[in-house]
This record gives C-alpha cells, structure tokens and sequence, in this order.
C-alpha cells in the first residue's frame, strides 16, 4: 500500500473523484456536474475520461493508481449487477463494473455508497480507533454497512447491513423496496418532509406551512431547522424520526454488539435533535444497549480517541460521522488501495 488510490463517489446528481494518497491526505478532488440523467454511457465515459487524466498524473513507479468506486444501489457481489439503484433511473440490472473496466482498460473495485461511506469513517473518521463498526447513513434514503475486522460484511450475495430496510413499523409506509414500514420510510430526508406533510394535513402546523409555503419549499433541513427553532409541530416530526431510528439502532446493537455505530448522511447534521429519542429508545428496546451504556452518550461528536478514552472499550457507542460527504470519497479511496 505505497501507492495513492483514486476514488469514485457516483452520486445522483454528481460526480466525483478523489486522489488520496496512503496516509489519508487528499491530494486533488475534482466534481464533475454529470448530468447522470443523460444516461449512464455519457456518465461513465466523463468518469473514466477523468479518471485516466488523474491517474496519469498520479501513476509512479509502481502501477497507476487503483480505483476504487462507490455505487449507490445493491451490487450483487457475485455476478457484479447493480439492483435498486432508485437514485441512478435506467442503471438498474446494469453490469456497472464491467462497464467502467471495459472503459479503463483495468479493473476497478465497486461497492455500495453506505459501505464505502462507512470505510471511510473507520479509515479516517469516527471509527479510526475500532475495528468493528456499523453505518446508518440518512440521506434520500437509509442506507446501512457492517465493518468487521476493518473490512465490509458482505453477507452470503452482498446485501447485508441494509438497514433502510428493516421493518420498524409492521404494516406501515409503502417503501420503494416493495416491502412496508422500512426504516427508510421513517427516518431518511424523503421521509422527514412527508411526515411534516402529514403533520399539516392532521391540524394546524403554522411553521411548517409557512416553510412549505417559502420559495426553498419544504426539505428535511428547513424541518429540522424549525425544530432547533422550538417549533412544536416541527419538533414532533423530528422526535418521531428518531424514535424510529432509534428502534432501528437498538436492533443492530441487540443483534451485533459492536462497540461502535455512526450515523452519517445529511440527516445527521441534526443528530442534536435526533440524539435524545435514539438514546431514549435504545434504552428502552435493547437489553445489550442498556447492560452497555457509557456513562455520557454521544450527543455532541468529540472524536472517536477521546470516545474510546473516556467511555472505555467495552462501551455501546453511538455517534454522529465525522467526514461529512466525504466519507464516501475517502472510503472509495481506501476500497481500492486495500484490495489491489
Ligand atoms: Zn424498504
């Protein structure tokens, strides 16, 4: 591992690559405004147009640089086929791999966003010090990684840790995924904005309508802004958020007993309001959490040294990403530079 890696970040709406050397140091970061919606030929020839610019720049003696990329959707790791890849519209089925290789002329290492994301924390972020980690990433969607001995749990076809779609509501909310009450339909972006919809539809949210009513228009952030604002309406949106998320989390810790969950994606930004009912329900729903508690929660996130240090090492910690939307570039970085 002397040598940089570059990585992928194909997101739904851009694009972006990363050189980062073995160390962690971003040596350039380019954003390519993909218009991904032009098709995934005209995607992917950019990225690899990109990616060979890059990796003439940044080869040295050794080889070219390796690729790593994260894909968001499901990569069935044994035929390399992209599934329910909502976010990329006419990808799904799609051999994405072997497309990317066919246009570099070398292999590329490909995985999920939620676990590139996740590599990325454990590599650099919130998880540098554990080996053992779990991700709920909250964005558009939930998405989810189990870390194990610092590497992804792939499960039997590589669909384990998607935590978006477990059931915290029998019976509940219609997801994409055909199945219902998915945590993805509680606590992701999408859902923050429909149960604020739903909140205006059962009475009077004079908040949350007058935000609906703005030229941004109602998102997960202006929610989350009014409850810091002490909206009620907006508050009890953001509480029931994560009380879900909160049941979610306290599966995987009852079920995994890993000393470490981060909660990444843009929804985290408010996990100073979504902290009290996850750890309130954490309490309640997890025998595992409870017998392993450490005396102050993660609230505020205080770096994973000072967590490990002063919450000791057999404590349930349950914290908040550090890189931002970079964990995934970083992760993708680090996919590549762990398995060439
Ligand atoms: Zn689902």
């Amino acid at each position: 591992m002397t040598n940089s890696s570059i990585g992928v970040d194909l997101g739904g709406t851009n694009l972006r690559i990363a050189v980062v050397d073995p160390g962690g140091r971003l040596l350039e970061k380019v954003s390519l405004d993909t218009d991904v919606a032009r098709g995934k030929d005209y995607a992917i020839g950019r990225m690899c147009e990109e990616v060979r610019r890059l990796q003439q720049k940044y080869q040295n003696a050794a080889a070219l640089p390796a690729v790593g990329v994260g894909v968001p959707g499901i990569i069935d790791m044994r035929t390399g086929l992209l599934r329910g890849a909502e976010n990329l519209p006419g990808w799904t089925d799609f051999h994405v791999g072997e497309e990317i290789e066919k246009g570099l002329g070398r292999p590329v290492f490909l995985e999920n966003d939620a676990n590139v994301a996740a590599l990325g924390e454990k590599w650099l972020g919130a998880s540098r010090e554990v080996d053992d980690m779990a991700m709920f990433t909250l964005g558009t969607g939930v998405g989810g990684a189990i870390v194990l001995g610092g590497r992804i749990w792939h499960g039997m076809t590589g669909m384990a840790g998607e935590f978006g779609h477990m059931t915290v509501e029998p019976g509940g909310v219609l997801c994409t995924c055909g199945s219902q009450g998915c945590l993805e339909m509680y606590a992701s972006a999408t859902a923050i904005v429909r149960l604020a919809r739903e909140a205006m539809a059962a009475g009077p949210a004079p908040g949350l309508a007058r935000a609906a009513g703005s030229d941004q228009g109602l998102s997960a952030k202006a929610v989350c802004d009014l409850a810091r604002n002490g909206d009620e309406d907006a508050s009890a949106v953001v509480g029931r958020a994560g009380r879900y998320l909160g049941i979610g989390i306290a599966n995987m810790v009852t079920t995994l007993n890993l000393p470490m969950y981060v909660i990444g994606g843009g929804v985290s930004r408010a996990w100073d309001l979504l902290a009290p009912p996850v750890f309130e329900q954490l309490q309640h729903y997890s025998l595992v959490y409870a017998a392993t508690k450490p005396a102050s929660p993660g609230i505020k996130s205080t770096g994973a040294g000072a967590n490990i240090e002063s919450r000791g090492p057999t404590k349930t910690i349950v914290v908040p990403a550090e890189l931002g939307g970079d964990a995934g570039l970083y992760g993708a970085a680090r996919l590549a530079m762990m398995s060439a």
